[in-house]
């Protein structure tokens, strides 16, 4: 009975929500936040002539200005995401070990990353670290990606340099979801299905990361399905536990509203750190809910002996986690 449990408990995957604040984590000023897009991107230079209403240097501001007006300001607009789009494309992971290999190799195929971000560092992280293993979590891109390619006639996806595995075409680019006030994820049938499994892992989830995702009140749309998802068992969540990484300095008072629900919901079963590193993905890779287990049923105080740190190489952790990626083979994902 008691290792059904534990099964039951421990083979439910682990969702980590990705914002633009973990890609600034990994990547510095090379990924501009959304105040910082429109000088980085250069995209003041399609702006100028235009009158705009708003004084905001934000893009969401601009953009959703943009969008209002119509086709008074289409060609800006279209000539805006295409100019993104081409940015984006281009911002590449350096050739050392980043915290998005690791975030990838802290997971296994029963859990899911979920990200906002139109960059396609984690495909990148996700496709290198193939050479650690194969036994990876799935990513799901709520906002569109620059590195993910479609075919509309067989329904297939896959990385945009690809062909469709059913018909041979190339694939052609996934639109990115521009930020306007009001978003409609049914739209376009890539982010529609991307969303529809994000929110099965969701409410499986027996523990949530949201890494550098403030799930602000502006994106009211993601945050109502997110908070949808997560209660959609009732009760399910009491034994399980929210975490988030945020930057050095955050203030525990920043919290939305949005992650406050997904705390009272697990009993505020709630951690905040300030590094990836601080987290249960660092401290405990690929074992984060046999962990969870440990502590939380069966009041173990101690700690997992195999963790990341920040000295870590793609060497060191391959050697590191070894013994781990052993067991699995056997089916076996005891803590070490
Ligand atoms: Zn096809």
């Amino acid at each position: 009975m008691k290792k059904k449990l534990k099964d039951l408990y421990c083979q439910r995957p682990h969702v980590v929500i990705v914002g633009a604040g973990a890609s600034r984590a990994v990547m510095g000023k090379s990924c501009p936040t959304m105040n910082e897009a429109i000088e980085q991107v250069g995209l003041d230079r399609i702006l100028e002539g235009f009158m705009l209403e708003t004084k905001s240097k934000n893009l969401e501001d601009i953009y959703s200005e943009l969008f209002r007006r119509g086709d008074e300001c289409k060609n800006a607009r279209i000539a805006m995401e295409k100019k993104l789009y081409e940015y984006f494309s281009n911002v590449q992971l350096p050739s050392f070990l980043t915290i998005y290999d690791l975030l990838i190799l802290s997971l296994t195929e029963k859990d899911c990353i979920v990200s906002f971000n139109w960059d396609s560092l984690l495909i990148q992280a996700y496709n290198r670290v193939a050479k650690i293993t194969w036994n990876r979590p799935k990513i799901l891109f709520l906002h569109g990606n620059v590195g993910a390619g479609v075919c509309k006639d067989c329904m297939t996806f896959g990385l945009i340099q690809n062909y469709c595995r059913k018909c041979g075409k190339p694939y052609n680019a996934v639109p990115l979801l521009y930020p306007v006030e009001q978003k409609d994820y049914n739209s376009d049938s890539f982010i529609r299905d991307q969303w529809s499994v994000a929110k099965y892992y969701i409410s499986k989830a027996g523990k949530v990361t949201i890494f550098g995702y403030s799930a602000l009140s502006s994106d009211k749309e993601a945050s109502e399905i997110l908070k949808a998802a997560f209660s959609k068992h009732d009760g399910v969540h009491r034994l399980d536990a929210v975490e988030i990484i945020e930057r050095p300095g955050f203030n525990a008072n920043e919290i939305s509203e949005t992650w406050q629900y997904f705390f009272s919901l697990t009993n505020y079963h709630s951690d905040i750190v300030d590094s990836f590193y601080n987290s249960y993905l660092a401290q405990a890779p690929r074992r984060t809910l046999q962990y969870q287990y440990q502590q939380f049923i069966r009041g173990w105080w101690g700690q997992p002996k195999i963790h990341f740190s920040k000295q870590d190489t793609f060497e060191s952790v391959e050697t590191l986690l070894k013994p781990l990626l052993v067991n699995e083979e056997q089916g076996d994902y005891s803590i070490i």
